[in-house]
């Protein structure tokens, strides 16, 4: 499809993390090429993510990155309706990297720039045609389960989302990635902790679950990874080791399995037509929590869409794919727009929150320009920016590991974007 002018792509970035991601779609929302480079090994020595590394490597791949994924989809800049990069809530250096690269090719080509909120990326994803052929209509409930974010959002439509729930402390990745270093599996641990879970015996620990059974759909997590720091403490055998990854799992699914439970029964109080759960962020590849939750949701009445993995973890597919449905609202953004660390999706929303749903569903609100005091909270709040205690030098600030440092709200010490 080609717009009137012979558009026919949309460029999309994601710098936001520790992924140098790009990706061309064209305007129905096919991929015509994507590629993410995944800085694992440049942070594994630091046990978590280092926001001065972190943006230098972005600096290094991206032209690379964006020259290969436009000469694999066959398109020049003169083929391009618009360049989508993600400008928030993540790091900084990374977000500046990739808002001042998309921000030079739009006004070098002369095309529209697309400023997109890395939570909406994901809570659009669901949307691609490739997914589920159009048929995830507004309203529906998202599970973000990434390391930095966890929360349980109502995507009411192309910038209209409600925070319902999320952790009050640790994001789930994030406990994931203590109780692997804990357990010696290093980092980034989710993938090496399930796969040790798989020799466990599940029920071999009583574990704690944190918030099970209360009101709303909050999560907690880091009484969890304490339980499991008594247990390492105490000494293990290498069948305890697997044992206790296997407890930890299962206590961790148990609570999102009833998190996510309270959340759907919470949308559809409000909206009584909402039927479908989506699942995004890096813990989502995690098998005995997708089969939980696709458990939970038939319960519920839900279909479950879980992406596959590389759509749930940090990608650009979902970043041209936000700055697709944006554009076809008109909502593109001015050269003024400057990235934002911090960055809640209820800031989306902007004033017409209390529109009734039916109305809001099909609304959508503009989102550059002013930038209110950062929240806490729904706010991610990375490192840096308008950080008042910005991280330089001797410090790394890893995001996991042994930062003795407590957690709050939806991980207010944690780097990054999910
Ligand atoms: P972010 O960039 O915010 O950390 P991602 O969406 O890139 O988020 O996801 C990375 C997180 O997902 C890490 O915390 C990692 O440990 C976790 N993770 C990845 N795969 C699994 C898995 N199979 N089980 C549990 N956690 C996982
Ligand atoms: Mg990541």
């Amino acid at each position: 499809m080609a717009d009137r002018s012979g558009k026919r792509a949309v460029l999309g970035i994601e710098t936001s993390c520790d992924e140098t991601a790009a990706a061309v779609l064209d305007l129905h929302g096919t991929i015509l090429a994507e590629t993410v480079i995944s800085q694992f090994a440049d942070h594994a020595p630091f046990g978590g993510v280092v926001p001065e590394i972190a943006a230098r490597v972005h600096l290094r791949y991206l032209p690379s990155q964006v020259a290969h994924v436009m000469a694999q989809a066959g398109i020049g800049m003169q083929d391009l309706a618009g360049v989508a990069a993600t400008t928030g809530p993540g790091l900084i250096g990374g977000l500046i990297v990739g808002c001042q690269f998309a921000k030079g090719l739009a006004l070098a080509a002369d095309i529209p720039f697309l400023s997109i909120n890395h939570l909406e990326a994901h809570a659009l994803t669901a949307r691609l045609p490739s997914l589920t052929g159009g048929t995830a209509d507004f309203p529906y409930l998202l599970l973000l389960l990434s390391g930095g974010h966890s929360q349980c959002i109502t995507v009411r439509g192309v910038g209209r989302h409600e925070r319902l729930g999320g952790t009050v402390d640790d994001a789930v990745g994030e406990a994931f990635d203590k109780v692997a270093k804990l357990l010696g599996l290093g980092w980034p641990g989710g993938p090496a902790l399930e796969r040790l879970a798989q020799s466990g015996d599940p029920n071999a620990y009583p574990l704690p679950r944190p918030m099970l059974r209360r009101p709303g759909c909050d999560f907690s997590f880091s009484g969890l990874k304490t339980a499991v720091a008594h247990l390492v403490a105490a000494g293990l055998t290498d069948q305890a080791r697997a044992d206790l990854a296997a407890s930890f799992q299962h206590a961790v699914t148990d609570v999102l399995a009833d998190r996510a439970t309270h959340a759907m029964r919470m949308i559809r109080e409000r909206h009584p037509q909402a039927d479908l759960l989506v699942i995004a962020g890096g813990v989502a590849a995690n098998t005995a929590i997708r089969s939980a939750l696709s458990q939970a949701a038939e319960r519920q009445g839900f279909r479950l869409l879980a992406p596959p993995g590389r759509l749930c973890s940090d990608n650009a597919v979902m970043v041209a794919w936000a700055g697709i449905e944006r554009l076809r609202l008109g909502l593109t953004d001015g050269m003024d727009v400057a990235p934002r660390p911090r960055w809640p999706l209820s800031d989306l929303a902007g004033p017409s929150l209390a529109m009734p749903a039916r109305d809001a569903a099909t609304r959508a609100a503009p989102h550059s320009g002013d930038d209110p005091a950062p929240h806490s909270g729904d706010d991610p709040a990375p490192h840096g920016g308008d950080n008042p205690a910005p991280r330089s030098g001797d410090d790394p600030a890893p995001r996991s590991g042994d930062d003795p440092a407590p957690h709050s709200g939806d991980d207010a010490q944690r780097v990054g974007a999910g």
